[in-house]
């Protein structure tokens, strides 16, 4: 089964457009998402209806959660907390509904998902191989996905040993063998690994391989939508660097 996965499209609605048609260039059974549909971005009610129509399977993140007001808006920074405030006075019933169905962690396919880690599928960020080390301990399936983070990883678990691999760029093709594998797509919407460009991954599950993706997408319509917004502008200059 030939399955892509996206993560953190964080209302980027341009992003998420060009790595679904990424997505539709290449012959996939289906599409994953990980969480953080919503937040930071100016077009929140176009993913949540995207991801619904073309996900088969979504997690809940962070972001998600704070604009149902499942978590308080004083867990997150300045920015993120206005554009959280704002996503929430502008959610559409749909979207709201769509948010409200997730979880942060879910199981398919002998793959374990969490938006964050095992540690704490909701806020813990794996960035460290001490984590992700952690993480394997906490999991017993081949493949653990994790997102959260908008950094594209993969690490493999070496037991006693700890983990090896790291950033996980473009072009980055990975024979997944009978290793244990933890990966992060990168984030669609707001990459943080300093390539701005939407990032995916195509995973092969019965070949054991996977493929780390990245698209361009219009950066510029984004920010010209976020200004339209008044949300924060600091989060509209984050896109170009890809930070
Ligand atoms: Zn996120």
């Amino acid at each position: 089964m030939r399955v892509a996965v996206i993560s953190d499209i964080h209302a980027n609605l341009h992003a998420l457009e060009a790595v679904l048609a990424a997505i539709d260039a290449e012959t996939v059974d289906t599409l994953w998402c990980l969480g953080d549909t919503v937040g930071y971005g100016p077009r929140p009610n176009e993913c949540c209806a995207t991801v619904v129509a073309r996900a088969a399977l979504s997690l809940a993140g962070n972001h998600d959660l704070v604009v149902l007001g499942r978590l308080d808006l004083d867990d997150f920074s300045g920015d993120a907390a206005a554009a959280a405030s704002w996503t929430r006075t502008v959610l559409s019933d749909e979207g709201r509904s769509f948010l409200e169905g997730l979880h942060p962690q879910e199981q398919r396919d002998g793959v374990d998902l969490f938006h964050g880690s095992p540690r704490d599928p909701v806020w813990d960020y794996v960035l460290s191989e001490h984590v992700a080390w952690l993480s394997f301990r906490m999991t017993s399936a081949p493949l653990v996905l994790v997102g959260h983070s908008h950094v594209a990883l993969a690490l493999e678990d070496e037991d006693d040993a700890g983990v090896a691999g790291g950033l996980a760029p473009e072009g980055t093709e990975l024979e997944l063998g009978d290793g244990r594998w933890l990966l992060n797509p990168g984030s669609v919407g707001q990459p943080r690994d300093g390539d701005p460009r939407a990032a995916w991954l195509l995973l092969d599950l019965g070949a054991r391989r996977a493929s780390f993706r990245r698209v361009d997408y219009d950066v510029a319509r984004t920010q010209a939508e976020m200004r339209e917004e008044a949300l924060p502008e600091a989060l509209a200059l984050r896109l170009a660097r890809g930070e």
